[in-house]
């Protein structure tokens, strides 16, 4: 098959769809590749790498999606790529159609077939290609937490671990999944003192039976958070109930019961923030204060570390790509159930249920 990753045009998006690494196994197993020059160059994976894997190295995007079969991607199409996708084409990437009228719209009058990374399940229930993501999420809250709380940032001065003779910072995280334990990791790995709420009983069970008295655990109720958050300095927001807007846990009044210059890090903004006060912010400007309390918003963390997202995002997309590749994707779709769960549209028609409710189309 050939396969081809564009540049990713996306302002200030730099991850790519495909590594060097993964180029080679796709060469490997017969297929063509199709590079963009310079698809990996803002992180370092330079053309001569993808063409010593064996792609082939392209100038321009146009020439990728009028030659692939298969386009690779990280973030949903732009404008100026879904007009150039066609009815015999296959479409794997980030889509996020619900919200993206526009985007639903392009891609149903291209007529292609497109598979969405984030719809994809697993056999827990799980979401494997958007948990990577939360991954990096968490565990970058912890960091952008940190550099939060010092005083040039409007913080409290604190220092999350502490020092000798001195407590260490306590930090409070509201939801205990993929963001919420790699948050509670980061942390304990700094020596701070945590506590991690949830409404999953089951949920802590688990995280308690994982990490023992390190790991405080509380059940998550406006009681329980209203009381820790008077001695908390870093609150990171890390909710989901899946297809909702994140609960609001956090209300403006309750931030009067916080230190000054402590710091709240709304993970969930990208389902609307579970802090009252919230509102998405950019990597260029990622804060903002509410009553003397530092707000952390940003809607792409894991763009910030594009190059760690890169791998962990490949890491997960490349055996789902090689199946696509090596079955053609009918038949890599009947024989995996949750690679099938990943189609949205196919033929000027949307296939997957969520997306044709919001946008009240036909299913
Ligand atoms: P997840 O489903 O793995 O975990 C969510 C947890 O929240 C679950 O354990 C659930 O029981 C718990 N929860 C639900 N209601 C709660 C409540 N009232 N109090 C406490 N806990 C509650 O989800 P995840 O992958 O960890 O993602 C969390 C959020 O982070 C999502 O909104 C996701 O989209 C977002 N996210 C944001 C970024 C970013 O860059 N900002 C990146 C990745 C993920």
């Amino acid at each position: 098959m050939d396969i081809g990753v564009p540049r990713e045009i996306k302002n200030h998006e730099y991850r790519v769809g495909m590594t060097p690494g993964g180029v080679k196994e796709l060469v490997r197993d017969g297929h063509h590749v199709l590079v963009q020059c310079g698809a990996g160059s803002g992180i370092g994976l330079l053309d001569e790498d993808y063409a010593a894997a064996g792609a082939e190295l392209v100038k321009d995007a146009s020439e990728i999606f009028a030659r692939a079969e298969m386009i690779i991607k990280v973030k949903e199409p732009q404008p100026e790529e879904y007009r150039q996708l066609r009815q015999d084409q296959l479409l794997f990437t980030y889509l996020h159609l619900a919200p993206d009228l526009a985007q639903t719209r392009g891609l149903l009058a291209s007529g292609c077939t497109a598979i969405a990374y984030e719809t994809v399940t697993d056999d827990q229930g799980g979401l494997p290609l958007l948990a990577p993501m939360s991954e990096v999420a968490g565990r970058m809250a912890v960091q952008a937490g940190a550099h939060c709380l010092e005083k040039a940032q409007g913080g409290r001065g604190v220092l999350l671990g502490g020092v000798p003779g001195v407590s260490p910072a306590r930090v409070l995280i509201l939801g205990g999944g993929v963001v919420g334990i790699n948050a509670a990791r980061m942390a304990m790995g700094l020596g701070a003192d945590v506590t991690l709420m949830d409404t999953s009983l089951a949920r802590l069970t688990e995280l308690d039976a994982l990490y023992g008295p390190r790991l405080k655990t509380l059940y998550s109720t406006a009681a329980n958070i209203e009381a820790e958050l008077v001695h908390s300095e870093l609150v990171i927001g890390a909710v989901l109930i899946p297809g909702a807007a994140a609960p609001k846990l956090v209300t403006r009044d309750m931030l009067q019961l916080m230190p000054k210059g402590a710091v709240l890090v709304d993970v969930a903004i990208d389902q609307g923030g579970c802090f009252e006060t919230s509102h998405i912010t950019t990597h260029q400007d990622p804060t903002f204060d509410v009553d003397g309390i530092v707000h952390y918003c940003v809607a792409n963390m894991p763009g910030a570390v594009a190059y760690t997202s890169t791998f962990a995002l490949t890491n997960a997309t490349l055996p789902f790509i090689k199946a696509l590749a090596n079955l053609g994707w009918q038949q890599a779709l009947q024989q995996d159930a949750h690679l099938a769960q990943g189609l949205n549209v196919h033929q000027g028609q949307i296939v997957c249920q969520a997306v044709a409710e919001a946008h009240n189309l036909e299913y």
